[in-house]
């Protein structure tokens, strides 16, 4: 399988459409997941083509988890989670739906399960106003 550049990760990176984001540096995104499996779910997507973990080169990988890192920790504080879940899916028969590599941060709470995976659209003010709660959360850190 190979690499689309039409998907839709690739044109949230080109700014071809809108994210609510909360993190940029020179190699990495982080922005909102759409359809939320909990409040706060982050998707983090290094800028590098690839479709994902198996075909990515360790370069990208290398500097992809540091930012999975900060990113769980900020998702945590701004969402007083109790826990964090990190998931990363490969290729359709892994759960994988959109084909540019990217990793799930997701808030826990003790006791709350998830909602389904590619449920229902979150209202754009409720991601918005977390994506902003993630970012305060980054910039106290
Ligand atoms: P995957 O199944 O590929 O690991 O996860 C893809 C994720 O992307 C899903 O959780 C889905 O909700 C999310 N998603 C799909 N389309 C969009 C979109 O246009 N914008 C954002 N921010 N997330 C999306």
């Amino acid at each position: 399988m190979t690499y689309d550049p039409g998907n839709i990760f690739a044109k949230i990176l080109k700014g071809e459409i809108p994210c609510h984001k909360v993190y940029e540096d020179a190699d990495t995104i982080a922005f909102m997941d759409v359809m939320p499996q909990a409040p706060g779910h982050t998707l983090v997507v290094p800028k590098a083509a690839s479709r994902n973990l198996l075909d990515a080169s360790p370069d990208a990988l290398a500097k992809l988890l540091p930012v999975v890192q900060r990113i769980a920790r900020a998702v945590k504080a701004a969402f007083q989670a109790d826990g964090v879940t990190v998931s990363q899916f490969n290729e359709p028969a892994g759960g994988q739906t959109v084909f540019h590599l990217h990793v799930h941060v997701i808030p826990r709470h003790d006791g709350v399960g998830l909602k389904p995976h590619s449920g229902g659209m979150e209202k754009p003010e409720v991601l918005a106003a977390g994506a902003e709660r993630i970012r305060a959360a980054l910039a106290a850190a």
